[in-house]
């Protein structure tokens, strides 16, 4: 296949890939973005494995001894294996099961890039040495830092260990000891004769290990409410690795498409980071700075009420502005279509019904988006944190559905819980609140919540789901 088609096709796919992006950004063009993404990574991988088949060389190179037909014999096989297992995974996978699968799908980029930098730390016959020895060691580092702390990522999400932040002693000394000898190894790797192989074997065996370390550290010290913006720093860590493997393997389309993922996963962390008071430059450092004094605060809140089903239909009945907050528990109940439905209901009659979206609601950045448009809930009633947090004492009833450290206001009144600081949705503000849950049982962060036992909160007991249709037949 020709080099110039094999840029150009590059060059559609990138494109694909940039309005992809602008599509995602808004609700009414994801359906669109989607599509883009999808057709840029057809031709991204049908004219990869065409180019490599037909022996086509991506650096102007003479063809590498790998293409060709037997090149072929490889990549077909392997593609086909993993498009199976990826497509069985992707159809079993619920919707809350998204960012454990995402974390996972991370690490695989992670080991792909330092299995890369491996392979090209054998390669001799190389224009620029230093420039590719530098190369080598950072996509082997930024790979293996992906690897661990995806892993970490991916056992903290589907609760496998516990999400609590771990924290070693002179954890910041520690990581600052880590980033300087690698920097120092970096140097040494670079001034280590080519000759001597197993040195530089064992350099690039120590370094790999270090970074191993590295991102496992980095991802354990991040405590509970702090992992969304892991996830998204993760996913700009595998672009960033993407891009380096782009670089040794002089492909151009996957430096793009790195660059494209680092970027914006690294944007989407900084917002995330602003959007829950957090410092940007702590978090992606691994709690940097951050002492280890936060613990959960637990204190006699009283007793907490209960609502039953009828009393909850009257109070909506009653009502002429409602507030919806939804949370986790909506995802785990798939109770999005019965909110929709209930939503649609109390409209019907009247009342100003809108959703107040906190920005870490759910697993995953824009989960309650997603669930939401799922169910064909309108666009226009569907608010940010920010748009609705002065409106709630405005608003007659709140129903909390399934929500828990996002209208925890811990996060505002107790200076040492591990939520301290985060902006949450202040729905103790409203005449009353109705939280949907299945028992007393804490949020993701592990603290209670002080809001289930205010005096105009009560509880409606029981799976989010079922107790919205029990609603809806009550109403
Ligand atoms: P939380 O995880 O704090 O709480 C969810 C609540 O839902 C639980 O208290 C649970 O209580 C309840 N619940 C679970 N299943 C059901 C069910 N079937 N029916 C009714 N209730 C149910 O949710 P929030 O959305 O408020 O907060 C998200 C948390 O996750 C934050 O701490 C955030 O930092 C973190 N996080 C967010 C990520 C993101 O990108 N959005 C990524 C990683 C973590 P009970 O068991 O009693 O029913």
């Amino acid at each position: 296949m020709n080099d110039t088609l094999v840029q150009g096709a590059y060059i559609v796919a990138g494109l694909l890939f940039i309005l992809a992006l602008s599509g995602l950004s808004k609700h009414e063009t994801a359906r669109m973005g989607n599509r883009y993404g999808i057709v840029g990574m057809a031709i991204a991988l049908i004219v990869t494995v065409v180019a490599a088949v037909a022996g086509t060389s991506l650096d102007g190179e003479p063809a590498s001894e790998g293409s060709g037909l037997p090149g072929l014999a490889l990549i077909v096989p392997a593609v086909a294996v993993a498009a199976v297992i990826g497509i069985a995974l992707a159809r079993r996978v619920e919707m809350t099961g998204m960012p454990e699968l995402i974390a996972m799908l991370h690490s695989f980029v992670g080991l792909a890039a330092v299995l890369v930098g491996w392979n090209s730390s054998y390669e001799n016959n190389v224009a620029y040495p230093t420039v590719h020895d530098v190369e080598v060691f950072v996509g082997v580092l930024i790979g293996a830092v992906t690897l661990t702390g995806s892993i970490i990522a991916y056992l903290k999400l589907s609760a496998k260990i516990k999400s609590a932040r771990l924290v070693l002693p002179a954890h910041n000394e520690l990581n600052l000891a880590i980033v300087a000898a690698l920097f120092v190894m970096t140097v040494i790797y670079c001034l280590t004769s080519r000759d001597a192989e197993f040195a530089r074997q064992l350099e690039l065996g120590g370094m790999t290990l270090m970074a191993l370390f590295l991102g496992w550290h980095l991802v354990m010290s991040i405590g509970g409410g702090d992992m969304p913006v892991v996830v998204s720093m993760l996913n700009s860590y595998s672009g960033w690795a993407a891009a380096a493997a782009g670089f040794l393997l002089s492909n151009d389309l996957l430096i793009i498409t790195g660059a494209l993922v680092g970027s914006s996963g690294a944007y989407l962390s900084y917002i995330m980071c602003m959007a829950m008071n957090r410092s940007f430059l702590s978090v992606i450092a691994g709690g940097f700075g951050v002492e280890a004094g936060s613990t959960a605060v637990e204190g006699d809140y009283g007793e907490h009420r209960e609502i039953t089903v009828d009393d909850a239909a009257r109070l909506l009945a009653d009502a002429s502005s409602v507030v919806i907050t939804p949370g986790y528990g909506m995802a785990t109940a798939q109770a999005q279509h019965a909110v929709a439905e209930l939503t649609k209901n109390l409209r019907a009659k009247g009342v100003d019904v809108r959703f107040g979206i906190h920005p870490v609601a759910g697993r995953l950045p824009g989960h309650m988006n997603v669930l939401l448009a799922e169910a064909k809930v309108p666009y226009d009633i569907v608010q940010e944190m920010d748009e609705i947090n002065d409106d709630f004492a405005n608003t007659d009833v709140v129903l909390v559905i399934g929500a828990n450290d996002t209208v925890n206001p811990a996060a505002i009144d107790q200076p040492g819980s591990p939520i301290a600081g985060m902006p949450v949705l202040q729905v103790w503000e409203a005449k009353d609140v109705i939280a949907f849950k299945r028992s007393m049982a804490t949020g993701y962060a592990g603290v209670q919540n002080p809001l289930f036992f205010k005096a105009n909160t009560q509880m409606l007991f029981g799976d989010a789901k079922r107790r919205v249709e029990d609603i809806l037949k009550a109403l």
